[in-house]
């Protein structure tokens, strides 16, 4: 058979079997198909298993359950609590206030800001240096006596370089302003609580976790400010109106509980560093992204200058292993990457740029072809672009 090896966990992580198998579970129980807002046997059934489910991802986060209100998913997550902070600051009848985030966060945190912006909100957006790090100091700069909102994220899903939270914490802290802080890529792959750290807000998705995709969920610091963003019933505590998936949740917190025991048992960085001591040894022009600051222990962002990363993107896909290019790519068109922009690095360089991000199921063996496989194909694209093109017909001969 083929081989398959799937490298892409940042974009999404294949379902775990006890998500699986709790999903299979939770459809299965006559007695638990019922509406958690029922007031009957059938919704108090769903309601208990629900409830089970939010204690198992609240744990993962390191929160109190009754805080934690699930969502259809990380982009979900990050518009209500940006949106839904900004709801609640203009609903005390104040004037659109000032928010701060960073060039490196996800477009779901980004646009939301850009959206607000495009509302009379007032936007700073920092930079980051070239390993791909908010200075602290910046943030505590850009603070004015009108700032509802700092939304920093956890670990970036190019580069996976961890921010100083627990820093950034302090200051926004010190000057009584709520931090959003943007877990998806965090949660279950590096120790991280919320409490501890000490931000207001926390968004989580459940498919980069191993479990099911379509659910993930925000913890709200208890009397934080949030005013919903959709209008309807008064679920999840009258903060995101919607009958809740009972089954979704179970696959979530199954996979959470998983990834929360795993994190206890190793720090799953070996398989990474020896496939970037590997490749550097046979590709030396390789540039390892974010290298001297704190990372994810399953991401690389390898930079092969003057070899297209989606052209290795698609010999290696012919060759078995699935990988991503460094580059956002919507609607069919690969644009730059804004996070690899903001790091210092040219277009040409971002363009060259291949993001591997390993699993819990990854193998030795399977590392290992990826290496000899990988410097084989960036090798072969080298010496082609090094090869002098032909005159295009009817040049000048
Ligand atoms: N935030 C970060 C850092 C992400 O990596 C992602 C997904 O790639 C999201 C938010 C959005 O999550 P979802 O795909 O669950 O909407």
């Amino acid at each position: 058979m083929r081989r398959r090896v799937y490298l892409d966990n940042n974009a999404t992580a294949p379902l775990r079997d006890v998500a699986r198998e709790a999903i299979d579970l939770a459809m299965r129980r006559a007695d638990a198909f019922g509406n958690p807002s029922s007031p009957h046997a059938f919704g108090h059934e769903a309601r208990l298993a629900l409830e089970d489910s939010r204690r198992q991802v609240a744990a993962a986060m390191g929160v109190e359950p009754g805080d934690v209100v699930f969502v259809s998913g990380g982009t979900e997550s990050d518009n209500l609590a940006i949106q839904g902070v900004a709801r609640a600051w203009t609903a005390a009848g104040r004037a659109p206030g000032h928010l701060v985030t960073s060039a490196v966060e996800h477009p779901a945190v980004l646009e939301c800001c850009r959206h607000l912006e495009s509302t009379g909100w007032k936007l700073s957006i920092l930079p980051v240096d070239g390993q791909g790090l908010v200075d602290p100091d910046a943030v505590r700069a850009a603070l004015r006596h009108d700032t509802a909102l700092v939304s920093i994220m956890a670990a970036n899903n190019e580069t996976g370089v961890i921010q100083p939270t627990e820093e950034i914490a302090a200051v926004t802290r010190h000057a009584g302003v709520p931090l959003h802080v943007d877990a998806v890529q965090a949660i279950g792959r590096i120790p991280f609580e919320a409490a501890r750290v000490g931000a207001d807000y926390l968004s989580v998705s459940s498919h980069k976790l191993g479990g099911p995709a379509g659910i993930g969920a925000l913890w709200i610091r208890e009397a934080a400010p949030m005013k919903p963003l959709l209008l309807g019933g008064g679920q999840e505590r009258r903060r995101r109106p919607g009958t809740e998936s009972v089954m979704l949740a179970a696959g979530f917190a199954a996979a959470a509980r998983a990834a929360g025991r795993e994190l206890e048992r190793a720090h799953p960085s070996g398989l990474r560093d020896r496939m970037e001591r590997a490749l550097l040894d046979r590709l030396a022009a390789t540039r390892i992204n974010g290298i001297e600051a704190p990372r994810l222990p399953n991401t690389s962002s390898l930079t092969f200058p003057a070899v297209a990363s989606e052209t290795i993107v698609i010999r290696m896909d012919l060759e078995g292993f699935a990988l991503s290019t460094g580059s956002a790519c919507s609607t069919g068109s690969a644009r730059p990457s804004h996070v690899l922009a903001a790091m210092g690095l040219s277009q040409a360089d971002a363009a060259s740029t291949l993001r591997i991000s390993l699993g819990p199921t990854n193998t030795l063996e399977e590392i290992d072809a990826l290496v000899e496989t990988l410097a084989s194909v960036v090798r072969d694209l080298q010496a082609s672009a090094r090869l002098p093109h032909p005159a295009p017909a009817g040049g000048r001969g």
